[in-house]
């Protein structure tokens, strides 16, 4: 059986590898994106707006909107203009000569599952979460990973931050806008965070610290409702009153697939670049927050892939 070769190959299906499907799509290139498979929550199509109530910040839509139904609506559109989305896994790629080799199922089968003259990376990324069942449940009912897109939620509340790295900190401190009481949970007694950071959270009396204190469990049945917290010293154990907890304990990229070929960071992140969606592989694009640690929103990411299709189409124009 032959294999069938694509002009523009997409993984990953969240508001980055939608754009660039869209865009590629209108520019008659026929992506194919292929988009993930559902395996667990914060793992599946779509990405992490799927694992978001409500999205406010996302222009075009002044009501708000939920974070599943603007995905369905970008594969709605991308789909209505020639892309084929399949909802499968890649499971290796061989970026060594074009056009670039992808596999699909068994990573050691001979026979590659798709030929990409071109390919565009928007594996995302996720956060890091504590491991507790409650998070499953709570996710986007009183729990999130990003302070601001939901913040604002939380005007007049108390609310706690898990984490003591810079992120932690910052999250902190832009929630001290909207919620009347911040209390960040570290299980050490010393942050991880830069000085002048670590200062800031101390100098704002909206900012309480719980040290030595890791999270036992989240509590809520619909919606967060407090914290069951350990002491990691005495093993004590309290609750904490709180409608909202944001965990920030760092972020890791979606990006294994790529090791040993394409450009990383030290924290994984793929390296694109200067202004631009190209890597290391010439033919090879990378959009949204698998290049991004700094943004992560939805918007920098769909922007991103608007890029990252753009560069694709003049690439693959300058070639023929
Ligand atoms: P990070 O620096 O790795 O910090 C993660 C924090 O979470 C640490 O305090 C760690 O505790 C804690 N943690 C990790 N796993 C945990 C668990 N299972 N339970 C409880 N706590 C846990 O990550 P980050 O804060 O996301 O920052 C990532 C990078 O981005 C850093 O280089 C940071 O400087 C940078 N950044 C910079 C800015 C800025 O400059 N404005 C803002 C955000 C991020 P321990 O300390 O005990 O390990």
């Amino acid at each position: 059986m032959s294999v069938p070769t694509h002009q523009v190959v997409i993984i990953g299906s969240g508001p980055a590898g939608l754009t660039a499907a869209i865009y590629a799509a209108r520019a008659d290139l026929e992506p194919l994106v292929i988009e993930g498979e559902p395996s667990s929550t914060s793992d599946q199509p779509g990405g992490q707006l799927m694992l978001t109530t409500d999205v406010e910040n996302f222009p075009g839509f002044p009501e708000g909107v939920t974070g599943p139904q603007l995905m369905a609506d970008m594969r709605a559109q991308a789909v209505r203009f020639g892309a084929e989305v399949i909802s499968q896994k890649v499971s290796r790629v061989d970026l060594s000569s074009r056009p670039f080799k992808l596999w699909i199922g068994d990573p050691d089968s001979a026979t590659p599952t798709h030929l990409a003259e071109t390919l565009i990376v928007s594996t995302g990324a996720q956060s890091v979460m504590l491991g507790l069942e409650a998070e499953q449940r709570l996710i986007g009912h009183g729990l999130s990973t990003c302070a601001t897109c939901d913040g604002f939620f939380f005007r007049d509340q108390e609310i706690a931050v898990v984490g003591g790295g810079d992120s932690a900190l910052e999250e902190a401190s832009f929630l001290t806008k909207f919620a009347s009481r911040v209390t960040i949970i570290h299980r050490r007694d010393e942050l991880r965070a830069s000085k002048i950071m670590q200062q800031r959270a101390f100098d704002n009396p909206k900012v309480e610290f719980a040290w030595n204190t890791v999270v036992d469990d989240i509590l809520g049945d619909a919606t967060v409702t407090g914290l069951r917290l350990r002491d990691s010293v005495t093993d004590e154990l309290r609750d904490l009153q709180v409608s909202g907890v944001f965990v920030a304990i760092g972020h890791k990229p979606n990006s294994g697939l790529f090791a040993g070929q394409l450009d990383m960071d030290d924290n994984g992140y793929l390296v694109t670049g200067p202004d631009r969606s190209t890597t290391n592989i010439e033919g090879v694009f990378a959009c949204g927050d698998v290049q991004d640690h700094r943004y992560r929103q939805a918007i920098t990411a769909a922007a991103s892939g608007c890029m990252a299709a753009i560069d694709a189409e003049r690439w693959l124009e300058s070639r023929h």
